[in-house]
């Protein structure tokens, strides 16, 4: 591992959809002082600003198909570079498929940099249909909430972190949840075993409290 402490690390945070990547990330970048680089949020980012790139990739992404790699590869791989070789990152929601994980470790490598590990937070399907269908994102700051666990007697709940509108995403309602996780399957787990190869995973059971997930990333990094 680089650092002491945890300053510097390069990590891929890795799970389906609604595994609880996001929250994770939130509070490893806090804590670990890392940038945080969400391909999810990108395009999102970018669609609120209707830009072409968000316009196209929300084609896809109300679907939830994934996004061609002509189209996500540069815009990840701008961010990761953009930042200096001291500077620790979360990657969330990238890779996604085994060729976006080859060319990362090519960018990287010719940087003489890497991962250092690959976080691999694993939950299972039903549980990941209900938590899904609850998900509701704050506007202004992205972070996501459970509606179903929040005071049900708010007629309109705002963020917890900053008071922003929630909403939910086109891509969290049920036809799309359901093609996500076919997605998932089919796409993103081949590239488990790019990463279980170079010894780099880090399994994590996502079925536990935000709290404990997050403790028991914490100690498979050794902070
Ligand atoms: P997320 O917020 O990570 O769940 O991403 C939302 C949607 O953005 C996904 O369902 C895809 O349509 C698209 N997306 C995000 N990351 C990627 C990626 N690495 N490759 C292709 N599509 C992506």
């Amino acid at each position: 591992m680089s650092q002491s402490g945890g300053q510097n690390l390069r990590l891929v945070l890795f799970g389906p959809p609604g595994a609880g990547k996001g929250t994770q990330a939130h509070l490893l970048r806090d804590k670990l002082n890392l940038a945080h680089i969400s391909s999810g949020d990108l395009f999102r980012n970018n669609l609120n600003n209707k830009t072409p790139l968000g316009l196209k990739a929300a084609e896809y992404m109300n679907q939830g198909q994934l996004v061609p790699d002509e189209v996500t590869i540069d815009i990840v791989l701008d961010k990761v570079l953009s930042l200096n070789s001291a500077e620790g990152f979360i990657l969330d929601g990238f890779p996604r498929n085994r060729n976006q994980a080859e060319v990362l470790e090519k960018a990287l490598t010719q940087r003489s940099r890497n991962i250092d590990k690959v976080v691999h937070i694993d939950v299972s399907q039903e549980e990941l249909v209900r938590r899904l269908g609850g998900r509701y994102i704050c506007r202004d700051c992205q972070a996501p909430h459970n509606i179903n666990a929040m005071d049900s007697t708010q007629k309109d709940p705002k963020c917890e972190q900053c008071g922003g509108e929630l909403y939910q995403r086109e891509d969290d309602r049920s036809e799309a949840v359901q093609r996500r996780i076919q997605v998932y399957n089919d796409e993103t787990v081949p590239v488990l075993d790019f990463y279980r190869e170079r010894d780099l995973l880090l399994d994590v059971s996502g079925l536990n409290t935000v709290v404990n997930v997050y403790q028991d990333v914490l100690s498979g990094l050794g902070i």
